[in-house]
């Protein structure tokens, strides 16, 4: 087999920034061991996420010139309306500027206290929004995906049984919504496949229960589903994600994935009087309906976006480069969640870090020394991230402590990703000479983002 080489060739390039190892060691001091302090022009590689930081092609900049930026009724919108409405087959769509703007919208209207969503794994901002409005998320992964190094094809599906108990349990109409992150974020960037959807919309039906698809990376999973569900391999794409959608009530989407934008999201549904509640909220804090926060250009971007995410020769390519980099920490003894995922490498950091316990923060301590080891810049999610504290002020910790390096799209090279491993597995080589972290200063939601950690003396 000859290599998988990336399918674009380069016509703008943006340097980045070396720094000495004293440098980066002064700097993660600076930034108090959380790299969402760090200034980005001290890092060299930075795998922080794949939200946002896509390169468009020449395409999408061909597109932004060419966006429409009427305050009502804009060419933009109808070109991103019609493109969301051929590949998810709802009749209703909300531009917002994020993801977590359509989350927001919706949540406060089906959420409040004493109401449950029900999913595979909320990702953070979801659970954040779900909470905000007092409402309760409960994630149901089936059990594959609680063993983070033991492969299996779909380990992002839900616990359909699992489902059912939790339903009963509470009540279905306590509960407005069962949500499937497709891939699972939070749970590995591993895919949902198509029976698993199929059958959790049974038992919605079932309950009244209407199902919704967070599908910030629907292209990623549609590809998975091809490659590995028996009866998909001669489907296209744009048909198996037209499949996936047609199973669900609505979809929240952030376009700063599986969209190649740079900012951006929606909203789309198929009930209309829920649409109209949505839009009467969008209107009040993201604008008008035809925009909802975003600039006619990104409507256009966002549009030829989501056509391109579904070409083949780029999804094999995508998934590909994710494995290449798995396999390569693999064959080096490197505990990664298994088998790769969709946008990202997960590190195992309780395996990784074995003597540092989990309420000193092992997956913390590994995005430091990465940092410090190579210029990487990668994110804790584990105990920082999710953990909670009981009534004594004890952590409750994260169900996993994993380190993610998310890859943005289209950007990094074959050769950056030989130097991350490269590091990667340096850091391995002298894993017992690291030490945990305490926090000393926190907000009560998303801690992460803003926490202030140093090391445990
Ligand atoms: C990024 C993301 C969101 C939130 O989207 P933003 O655009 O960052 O607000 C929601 N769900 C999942 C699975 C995501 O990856």
């Amino acid at each position: 087999m000859k290599t998988i080489i990336e399918p674009f060739r380069i016509k703008s390039v943006e340097p980045i920034y070396f720094t000495t190892k004293e440098e980066r060691k002064a700097i993660l001091e600076k930034a108090c061991y959380n790299p969402f302090r760090i200034h980005a022009k001290d890092v060299l590689i930075d795998l922080l996420t794949d939200s946002g930081t896509s390169a468009m092609s020449s395409n999408q900049w061909a597109g932004i010139m060419q966006g429409d930026e009427s305050y009502a009724g804009s060419e933009s919108f109808f070109h991103f309306d019609n493109t969301i409405k051929q590949i998810t087959g709802m009749p209703l769509v909300i531009p917002t500027h994020q993801g977590r703007a359509a989350e927001k919208i919706i949540f406060t209207i089906l959420g409040g206290k004493g109401k449950y969503f029900i999913s595979n794994t909320l990702f953070d901002t979801t659970r954040a929004n779900i909470e905000f409005s007092g409402a309760e998320g409960i994630d149901l992964i089936c059990e594959e995906g609680k063993h983070p190094t033991i492969p299996a094809p779909f380990k992002g599906n839900m616990d359909v049984e699992a489902l059912k108990k939790v339903i009963k349990e509470k009540g279905p109409a306590n509960i407005p919504m069962v949500i499937i992150t497709v891939t699972n974020n939070s749970g590995g960037g591993q895919p949902v496949s198509m029976q698993n959807i199929k059958e959790v919309r049974q038992v919605c039906t079932e309950n009244k229960i209407p199902l919704y698809i967070d599908a910030c990376r629907f292209a990623e999973n549609s590809y998975f589903i091809k490659l590995r569900e028996e009866g998909y391999a001669d489907k296209s794409v744009p048909e198996i994600a037209l499949e996936l959608f047609s199973y669900a009530d609505g979809c929240t989407m952030s376009a700063k994935k599986d969209a190649f934008a740079n900012i951006g999201g929606f909203l789309a549904m198929r009930d209309l009087d829920l649409a109209i509640r949505c839009r009467n909220l969008l209107i009040i804090t993201e604008g008008f309906t035809t925009y909802g926060g975003l600039a006619g250009r990104d409507l256009e971007a966002i549009a030829i976006g989501l056509q391109e995410v579904m070409d083949e020769n780029y999804l094999h390519y995508r998934i590909r480069s994710i494995e290449y980099l798995t396999n390569k920490l693999i064959a080096a003894g490197v505990p990664v969640m298994q088998p790769a995922g969709g946008h990202a490498v997960y590190i195992d950091a309780k395996e990784f870090l074995p003597d540092i316990p989990v309420d000193q923060y092992p997956g913390q301590a590994l995005v430091g020394a990465l940092y410090l080891e190579g210029g990487i810049r990668s994110v804790e999610i584990g105990s920082l991230m999710f953990g909670k504290y009981d009534e004594t002020g004890k952590l409750i910790p994260a169900q996993m402590e994993l380190v993610r390096l998310a890859i943005p799209r289209r950007v990094y090279t074959q050769s950056h990703i030989d130097y991350v491993s490269e590091v990667i597995i340096d850091v391995f080589n002298k894993r017992n000479t690291l030490k945990g972290l305490t926090i000393i200063e926190e907000t009560p939601m998303l801690r992460h983002f803003t926490a202030k950690l140093k090391p445990v003396q």
